[in-house]
């Protein structure tokens, strides 16, 4: 189904109290609260790790319903990584050199293992429990829903927000079909015209059902095209942010709150720096430590921006195998005490309250 945009977005309901059943319950990650080493600088605002506070995600009985709830909005890091993932299998294997990010990416809880950038943004619904919109769906989408879903107790996707067409940002919209088909009827998809235009080839027996042999079953998706002007979903306004990402090629990136989540841009059009303002955190795109790529910020460029942009609070994402989580982190500490930036890498499983 294709909707043009507005025609039905502001109605639907966030099904997570429709949908989780009465066996459903939240195995146990909110033991303690951690806080990493930059909370130093900062105490009014620690990062979370992937322990959080006991309250923040809970579940109601409602008649015969479980209902999940949440006491302040949020967002979850689903991915912080490159297309190929981190570790790298090329690295692992090779006979010679020994890639030490990617060594120290196999270890269990390694704050560098990182699959596609992707981030969920979770907020209460008055009566209706908790509202999960995701912004892109990579090809290893399913391996950060295992991980993550059951970990944070999230059950249902209320709508997914595209930012483009690339393969690490749709290529898990074929595994949506474990929700459709058993958790909810239908996702709603915002994307843009070009990159629905790019679906229509790659995942064209989701855009056009009808093609799909009888008794098989497929993501149940629902098409909204948006354009580069604020959209509603589920009550929240997103603002998209243009960005190129390479030469002549459009990404989106997305504000809701003042929150920005800029996850592949190469440079930042004048116009869109406005947009940018007064921004509580920024989220946006740092692939490696020395330089940048034709296609994406290295960590230099992107530390201009943040000067530039001036937001409370920077997390990056999108980062290569050369940026180790604990060695770039204590040079980006440094920036506190120097300049003042508050500025960390984000890793996979990352849990921040925001306001909205
Ligand atoms: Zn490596
Ligand atoms: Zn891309």
């Amino acid at each position: 189904m294709i909707l043009t945009h507005g025609a039905a977005a502001a109605v639907r309901p966030c099904l997570s109290s429709l949908l989780l059943t009465r066996h459903l319950s939240f195995s146990n990650p909110f033991s303690s609260i951690s806080v990493d080493s930059r909370s130093r600088y900062n105490g009014s605002r620690p990062i979370l790790t992937l322990a959080s506070p006991p309250h923040s995600i809970s579940s109601v009985q409602k008649g015969d319903q479980v209902v999940a709830s949440l006491e302040q909005p949020e967002i979850i890091f689903i991915g912080t990584g490159t297309s190929e993932g981190i570790p790298r299998v090329s690295c692992l294997t090779d006979p010679i050199k020994k890639c030490v990010v990617c060594s120290k990416a196999v270890e269990p809880g390694n704050k560098n293992k990182r699959l596609n950038t992707s981030i969920l943004i979770r907020f209460p619904k008055p009566s209706s429990g908790v509202c999960n919109i995701l912004i892109d769906a990579g090809k290893f989408f399913y391996q950060s829903a295992l991980h993550w879903f059951p970990t944070y107790g999230i059950r249902t996707i209320d709508a997914v927000v595209i930012t483009h067409s690339h393969a690490d940002a749709i290529g898990g919209l074929d595994d949506l079909r474990d929700w459709t088909n058993n958790v909810q009827p239908h996702i709603p998809i915002y994307v843009a015209e070009r990159d629905f235009e790019v679906m229509k080839k790659t995942h064209y027996y989701l855009v056009d059902t009808s093609v799909v042999t009888p008794g098989a079953a497929v993501s149940e998706l629902q098409f909204d095209i948006i354009h580069e002007k604020p959209f509603i979903v589920h009550d929240l306004k997103f603002t998209p942010l243009p960005v190129w990402h390479g030469r002549n090629y459009r990404s989106l990136g997305f504000r809701f709150g003042n929150v920005c989540y800029i996850s592949d841009v190469s440079e930042i059009p004048d116009e869109t720096y406005p947009l940018l303002r007064d921004c509580d955190i920024l989220i946006m795109d740092a692939l490696r430590p020395d330089r940048s790529s034709s296609t994406h910020f290295g960590l230099p460029q992107a530390l201009e921006e943040v000067r530039k942009i001036k937001p409370k609070r920077t997390l990056f994402t999108g980062m290569m195998h050369l940026m180790d989580h604990e060695k770039v982190n204590e040079g980006l500490l440094k920036l506190m005490e120097t300049e003042g930036l508050d500025v960390q890498l984000s890793y996979d499983g990352l849990r921040v309250p925001i306001n909205l």
